[in-house]
């Protein structure tokens, strides 16, 4: 059956070939969205009937130019790839947005922020990060939301749901607590010049151990969660319910009985899928045994995320968490394919869904490489004056004392802006 639905996949894409719209950075999983989609939106040509009208294209969203239906899903993959810092691809980080307006960020992987910010969402609506595990390639780039958040505009503290772990230092809070602790001298020397509350962050800490417990219930979405087994104690996947919708993040894990359990039946899963064996042994060196476990005790194997879905049987499948490139994705996309037959996307950054009740629609971000913040409804608070300056007589000493020289080049400034000279 495999073979079947591959076959007429090829068919599909030499069909896209032949009439030009082939996308070489997705094409193996154009194909499977063109099934996925029943050969409808995501195949169509893009026309411009009116030469000075606008070309609608099934294939790219530009961010802040499509309202997002009232009964709609949008999931933007923000980081698709592996611990290794790497240009083209970030580490595990997705951004789910629900027709009620909410906006929720699942992982926030080493380098993922800069494809968050490139969405133009204010900062004030990316207060709610749900860590799945504490690995770097799952939450080292929070430093960039909270600092790069705080100074964009955010009017409140951010905050953070995660595991415990099997002891206290295992856990989210005291990893934040840390992480805080770390960040000290940033903390106190920004809250001198801004408000020091959206430089804080509230820790919601849940049980690892729980079994499609409710973390989050809000404004019609609940948030559950179900344990991971990955690496030691306290990785979770997280379950996203909405207006009817469930939309699935496993984080990392290898295949496990809670997951065939829970998440069944969702409209959309999102789960690893590590690299083979052999392209461990070629990119990283591993020796055989260590890519044999790696695959099976780890993580989750090609053939295992394929065994995964067919028996969760979601509308649409997102394997994640290798980097996507000729190298690697044919191997995996095999592997995938000897067990499942269902509708399928292979990640990589940069790649949106809209879910709707009868379509998942997979296309691709495009985005500026020089994003600013985009302002929130919310003016962002005055100082607080709450800390005194960072700075000691020593440093204060060593300033010039340049303010004639200020008051000649900055005086047309000073004075359009009604400041002392
Ligand atoms: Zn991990
Ligand atoms: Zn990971």
């Amino acid at each position: 059956m495999g073979n079947k639905v591959l076959s007429t996949g090829v068919v599909i894409l030499a069909i896209g070939i032949a009439i030009g719209f082939f996308i070489s950075h997705n094409g193996v999983t154009l194909v499977d969205s063109v099934q996925a989609a029943g050969g409808g939106e995501v195949g169509g040509r893009a026309t411009l009937a009116d030469p000075n009208g606008t070309v609608t294209n099934p294939f790219h969203y530009s961010p802040g130019t499509e309202t997002l239906g009232k009964d709609e899903i949008r999931v933007t993959a923000c980081g698709t790839g592996m611990p290794a810092a790497r240009r083209g691809q970030a580490a595990a980080c997705w951004v789910v947005e629900s027709g009620n307006g909410d906006k929720f960020l699942f992982d926030l992987g080493t380098g993922s922020m800069a494809n968050v910010q490139a969405l133009s969402i204010p900062a004030d609506y990316l207060t709610k990060v749900f860590l799945s595990h504490l690995h770097t390639d799952h939450w080292g780039d929070l430093a960039a939301l909270w600092a790069g958040g705080w100074s964009g505009g955010r009017t409140r503290p951010l905050e953070i749901w995660g595991p415990s772990g099997a002891r206290e230092d295992m856990g989210t809070k005291y990893a934040v607590e840390h992480f805080l602790k770390a960040y000290n001298w940033d903390y106190m020397t920004r809250a001198v010049a801004i408000n020091s509350v959206p430089g804080q962050i509230t820790v919601h800490e849940f049980d690892y151990k729980g079994l499609n417990q409710v973390v989050y219930e809000e404004n019609g979405v609940v948030v559950r969660t179900i344990p991971a087994i990955h690496a030691g104690d306290g990785p979770v996947s997280f379950i996203l319910e909405w207006n009817g919708y469930k939309v699935v993040y496993g984080g990392d894990t290898t295949p496990n009985k809670w997951f065939m359990e829970y998440c069944r039946d969702a409209d959309f899963v999102i789960h690893e899928c590590m690299l083979t064996p052999e392209q461990l042994m070629i990119f990283y060196g591993q020796p055989p045994a260590r890519t044999m476990m790696m695959n099976t005790e780890i993580h989750t194997s090609a053939q295992a995320f394929g065994k995964v879905m067919s028996e969760v049987a979601p509308r649409h499948a997102v394997a994640y968490h290798f980097f996507n490139e000729e190298g690697t994705r044919y191997g995996i996309y095999d592997g995938v394919r000897s067990t499942y037959d269902g509708p399928l996307s292979m990640a990589t950054d940069n790649m949106i869904w809209n879910i709707t009740r009868d379509n998942v629609l997979e296309r691709m971000v495009v985005s500026s490489d020089e994003a600013w913040d985009t302002a929130g409804p919310t003016p962002p608070p005055l100082p607080d004056n709450k800390y005194p300056s960072q700075e000691t007589q020593f440093i204060a000493d060593g300033r010039l004392d340049w303010k004639s020289l200020e008051a000649e080049w900055f005086g047309a400034f000073r004075e359009k802006n009604g400041l002392e000279k």
